[in-house]
């Protein structure tokens, strides 16, 4: 069996939030919410290894990442696809699998 091992990002565009003052552009401008995730994949199974909100003025296209719980809960329930949220739980699965699979045949293995 071959192991690919990989890795990779993607952004959500989740809609204006607002105006407010941009320090690059020195005057009130409106701001867009973007979420972005980064993963790995082993098999095309992954897991998300980071993700966080941005807020980008719409006029100079400068971001100011956000903590947490300064976004408004609005804009919060993402959806990953499958495979890269819960695929490390998949392959967990397949490993205790098989380690009990090996336990059992060894147990019954006659001497
Ligand atoms: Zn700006």
């Amino acid at each position: 069996m071959a192991f690919t091992f990989g890795s990779g990002s993607g952004v959500y565009s989740l809609g204006p939030c607002g105006e407010s003052h941009c320090s690059n552009c020195n005057a009130v401008r409106p701001f867009d919410m973007l979420f972005y995730y980064e993963y790995w994949t082993l098999n095309y199974l992954g897991m998300i290894r980071r993700k966080y909100y941005c807020k980008h003025c719409q006029t100079c296209g400068i971001g100011t990442v956000l903590a947490d719980e300064d976004v408004d809960p609005y804009f919060k329930p993402i959806r990953f696809p499958f495979r890269l949220q819960y695929g490390w739980v998949i392959w967990l699965v397949v490993i205790v699998a098989c380690s009990l699979l090996v336990a059992y045949i060894q147990a019954i293995k006659p001497r």
